[in-house]
């Protein structure tokens, strides 16, 4: 897209100023070029990325999963709760969560 100076009615160059796209012109002139697009889809991947850590978070703090026997790679316990989640796509398979019930560590296998 071409913008030409309100003022003097030169054609307006991208320039980088301080970091930001700058349309400027030899007059002096300047303006910023909108990024505010840009902004906004940020924001949306940044929230529902911490949804996703919501998710898994919700999820250790329950308490209420059955008790398998499985090593804790951190202290060697060899009781651990167990569950299963689907994080990624429907056809891909189930994670099984483990938790150490001694020393709460959490790790996860396919
Ligand atoms: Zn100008
Ligand atoms: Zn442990």
């Amino acid at each position: 897209m071409v913008e030409f100076c309100p003022k003097c009615s030169n054609l307006l160059r991208k320039r980088n100023v301080g970091g930001r796209l700058t349309l400027v012109c030899k007059c002096g002139y300047q303006k910023p070029l909108e990024k505010d697009n840009k902004k906004v889809e940020q924001n949306i991947q940044r929230k529902s990325k911490a949804l996703e850590k919501n998710l898994v978070i919700v999820s250790e703090n329950i308490s209420v999963h059955p008790k398998t026997s499985k090593f804790c790679p951190k202290c060697d316990h060899k009781e651990a709760e167990t569950w299963q989640m689907q994080i990624r796509g429907a056809d891909e398979p189930m994670t099984h969560f483990f938790r150490c019930v001694k020393c709460k560590y959490t790790w996860r296998e396919q």
